[in-house]
């Protein structure tokens, strides 16, 4: 039976990253992916702060950099008034090489993760993890390819295959946690929104006057437009192409039809994992957590996971136990995405939510407050950019 030291269920961006973590660190690591050629679907678009800075010394954060466009502020907006609370990302200069938030869309740091992987690890495509089997000394893992199923030996598996993990089942691990009502809608489209909207930061979230509200997420060449949908009539009426673009219309009204290169419903979970490892077997990214989108959490989340567990797999390849470093790993990374990446997702959505112009207002007001006075901002941006999450799990023995 053929052997590796890692094998990774899933080439997501956070399987590449783990991939490449432990390759740096001299594993040998197979990666297993179902799908036959890299997804280019529509999903996350924001990096914070620090998880540019962690990719920096992979080389990965210069190229993303060149394809995305970085955004020094990002804004809470009244619409169509334009009364706004902008949030000037310099105020953590000292705590980041990266004071911005990065725009860049998610499959262009697969791209990148991918280009950097070549030839080092062992690549499979159309291939699934099917199951396993775990004892004192490694993992015998099974993978259904087009030529058949195949076992494979391993010290680690670790389950990267998204939200609903394989893995995490064959561990029988409840997901806890609750899916929400709404469907929320994205598009993109080339309008040049920054033409329109005066002052418009490339992240703006939007409360609309009597209407609903909306995100508007710039990456190059196009904007998102994040769309929370009337509850009154089903999706579906609301995903027609006339219906889309009466959606935008009502952002900016115009003589011509916007032109939508894409778009796509997604419903919004919070969910984790009862746990991170069992024995041998590992979870990261969206197989251990699932939170809203609003504030562009969870591939972030996933990716600090990833650093955590390369650091605990390595160690534990180079010879220390295996028990209590996946142990650890469970232990700094499961609170922070419970109490900072999934509360504050929460807190996101439920101001996007938020329809009552009174409380609105006050919303508002006080975000600017906090906008305004160095004191109080600071601290607000280094919980909203993940830098918290991740010093307060690094402070976890
Ligand atoms: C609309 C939207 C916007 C978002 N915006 C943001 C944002 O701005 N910022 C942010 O941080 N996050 C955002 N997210 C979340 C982000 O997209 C996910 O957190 C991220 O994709 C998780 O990466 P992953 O590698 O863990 O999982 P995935 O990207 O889901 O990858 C899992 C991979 O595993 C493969 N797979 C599945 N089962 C198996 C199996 N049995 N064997 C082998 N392979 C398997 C799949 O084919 C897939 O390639 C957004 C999500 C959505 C839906």
């Amino acid at each position: 039976m053929a052997s590796t030291d890692v094998v990774i269920a899933g080439g997501g961006p956070v399987g590449l990253c783990l991939a490449l973590l432990l390759a740096e660190a001299g594993a040998a690591v197979t990666v297993v992916e179902a799908e036959r050629c890299p997804t280019r679907d529509l999903r996350a678009s924001t990096f914070h702060p620090p998880t540019l800075d962690m990719l920096e010394p992979l080389g990965i954060t210069s190229s993303l950099v060149a394809a995305g466009l970085p955004c020094p502020h990002w804004q809470v907006r009244l619409h169509p008034s334009g009364d706004r609370a902008v949030f000037d990302l310099g105020a953590i200069a000292a705590d980041t090489a990266h004071p911005y938030r990065l725009q860049c869309e998610q499959w262009k740091l697969s791209d990148a993760l991918r280009a950097k992987l070549a030839g080092r690890v062992e690549m499979l495509a159309e291939a699934r993890v099917c199951g396993f089997v775990q004892d004192d000394a490694g993992v015998t893992v099974t993978i259904d390819t087009p030529d058949g199923r195949h076992d494979r030996r391993a010290a680690f598996l670790v389950g990267c295959d998204g939200a609903r993990s394989a893995v995490r089942h064959a561990l029988g691990l409840a997901f806890e946690g609750e899916t929400y009502p709404e469907t929320t809608i994205l598009a993109t489209t080339t309008f040049p929104f920054e033409q329109q909207l005066a002052g418009l930061s490339n992240v703006t979230y939007c409360w609309r006057e009597g209407a609903g509200n909306f995100s508007l997420l710039r990456v190059p060449g196009r904007w998102r437009v994040s769309i929370y949908p009337r509850e009154d009539a089903p999706i579906e009426a609301q995903m027609t192409p006339e219906a889309l673009d009466a959606s935008l219309q009502a952002v900016v009204p115009r003589s011509d039809p916007y032109e939508i290169l894409e778009s796509r419903p997604y419903r919004v979970h919070m969910r984790m994992a009862a746990r991170y490892a069992v024995g041998r077997v590992a979870l990261a990214g969206d197989a251990a957590h699932v939170n809203s989108p609003a504030g562009g959490m969870g591939l972030n989340g996933g990716l600090h996971d990833a650093f955590e567990l390369a650091a605990a797999l390595s160690a534990s390849l180079a010879g220390a136990q295996h028990g209590p470093l996946l142990d650890r790993y469970d232990r700094r990374r499961r609170p922070v995405a419970r109490d900072e990446i999934m509360s504050q997702a929460d807190r996101n959505r439920s101001r996007m939510r938020e329809r009552d112009p009174d409380r609105r207002r006050a919303m508002l007001a006080e975000l600017q407050s906090i906008a305004a006075d160095p004191a109080r901002l600071r601290p607000h941006l280094l919980r909203t950019s993940m830098i918290d999450g991740l010093k307060r799990a690094a402070a976890v023995d």
